[in-house]
């Protein structure tokens, strides 16, 4: 067998010239996600699926403090449930998958997503004032029957998320928390994946279908595109009201609840991937990286006395959940490769000589810079270089979102943005035909509007040349 032949199959291309190919390549080459034989459909590979169970693990712990409880709810949704809410209804129809032909006389729709089933069951278990607030959560599969191309992570039929679900007296509750689950969303995307997100809220035309308004999390990707990361919905009571779910209140009379739902998917691994991601494959930022550290040793004459104290580092790091990679018959060269295309964010080196100085090598995955570190400092030194990683693939991410969007001014500014692949900061009217007309001309949607907007804005629409109200984002989008 030729090991240097694995090489050759690592990243092909560079990113900063066929971005597109480098993330397909990256995706299935890092092996954290292949396409499946039906068409639409992803396997979430392990190497993955430890980062979205870091994900659940980071999200679980935010949302239980906040109390929300975990549950699940079925796959199948009835026809008739579905289409209790209309607007929800019209929004989700073009892309729900269908059973034919059930038992229960009805179609049964494959959940798009669950409102419609969760808020029948809420309908017969908030009964009085006391039931509120409810808030659940699941985590789930759901299915959305798109036609246009497959994009692993950021366009499947199917795809995991988890779906927050709440129930509130009044208004007032149920916008605080709206707002706080969007926050815990941005608090995720920075801490654990280092990635910088703009949080905002959806214009009318871009907000969940039956919801009173939409805040999101939303990325720049290198390629200026926007990523939409996460949602989190104040859904008003419209679907309190097309679901009979009433209160009995403190005053003894019955009243309909508020109701928001938030969520985040599997899409956050794609833009870790766009993100972070280098020429030479994944780079996980060390929070988010199920092996935080991976140690090689160089095997080039006295063996035994390296792999017994590449063991006892082994050991010592064990918190940090490191792989000792002593496979046989590869030359250090190619697991460096590998493990760089697979991203684990530290590597460890130790060879004959720096066990003389009593010495190991680290080297970082982010920036490839290389450092020796004393025998007596090394769980310290890791843990330190770990945070610096974690630190520098934030501050590079956002340096690079930023210099990814373009503040306009006119119609003519924002095409040459778009035309250079740069997202777009314009004030706007607001008016929801200047949103047409840029998607029209130029495939471009809103993401959203800053919360913190300036007040008395003199400036003018980028598109019309009215008044504008508010600061908005715009970019092509995943
Ligand atoms: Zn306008």
């Amino acid at each position: 067998m030729n090991k240097d032949k694995k090489i050759e199959l690592g990243i092909t291309v560079k990113k900063d010239q066929d971005f597109s190919e480098w993330y397909t390549q990256v995706v299935q080459k890092a092996e954290l996600a292949d396409y499946s034989t039906v068409k639409g459909c992803m396997i979430i590979r392990a190497n993955a699926y430890s980062i979205w169970e870091k994900i659940q693990e980071y999200l679980n712990k935010k949302i239980k403090k906040i109390g929300v409880k975990n549950a699940y709810f079925p796959l199948f949704i009835p026809e008739s449930f579905f289409k209790k809410e209309s607007e929800h209804a019209k929004g989700f129809t073009p892309e729900v998958a269908w059973i034919a032909n059930t038992e229960e006389g009805e179609r049964l729709a494959i959940r798009p997503t669950s409102e419609t089933i969760m808020y029948d069951s809420y309908s017969r278990w908030i009964r009085s004032h006391r039931d509120l607030p409810l808030r659940i959560n699941q985590w789930c599969n759901i299915v959305r029957w798109e036609t246009k191309a497959t994009r692993l992570f950021l366009r499947t039929r199917e795809f995991l998320w988890q779906e927050g679900h709440c129930v509130y007296e009044t208004k007032e509750e149920c916008d605080k928390e709206t707002l706080e689950y969007l926050k815990e969303y941005k608090n995720l995307c920075e801490e654990l994946l280092a990635l910088p997100v703009l949080i905002g809220k959806k214009s009318e035309s871009e907000k969940f279908a039956g919801a009173l308004y939409t805040l999101s999390v939303e990325g720049v990707m290198p390629d200026g595109k926007g990523l939409q990361m996460g949602t989190s919905h104040n859904l008003g009571q419209g679907f309190a009201k097309a679901f009979g779910i009433r209160f009995l209140g403190e005053d003894g009379k019955e009243h309909i609840p508020w109701q928001n739902s938030w969520g985040v998917s599997t899409r956050l691994i794609g833009a870790l991937v766009m993100v972070h991601g280098d020429d030479k494959g994944m780079v996980i930022p060390p929070r988010a990286a199920e092996n935080k550290a991976v140690i090689v040793p160089i095997l080039t004459g006295d063996n035994e006395k390296v792999l017994k104290r590449a063991k006892e580092v082994f050991r010592e790091l064990g918190k940090f959940n490191a792989i000792l990679d002593d496979r046989e018959g590869y030359t250090p060269g190619w697991k460096f490769n590998d493990w760089e295309l697979k991203g684990i964010p530290l590597r460890i080196e130790i060879g004959p000589r720096d066990i003389e100085k009593k010495q190991i090598v680290l080297v970082r995955r982010d920036n490839y810079e290389k450092m020796s570190v004393k025998d007596k400092n090394l769980s310290e030194e890791v843990e330190r270089t770990l945070d610096l990683i974690q630190e520098n693939l934030f501050n590079r991410a956002k340096k690079l979102m930023d210099s990814k969007i373009a503040s306009v001014k006119n119609k003519n500014e924002f095409k040459k943005a778009i035309e250079n692949k740069m997202a777009v900061k314009a004030y706007w009217c607001g008016n929801s035909e200047c949103e047409k007309i840029v998607k029209n001309e130029f495939s471009v949607k809103s993401l959203n509007m800053p919360l913190d907007q300036p007040k008395n804005i003199k400036e003018n629409c980028f598109c019309c040349g009215k008044k504008a109200n508010v600061i908005c984002y715009f970019a092509k989008s995943y």
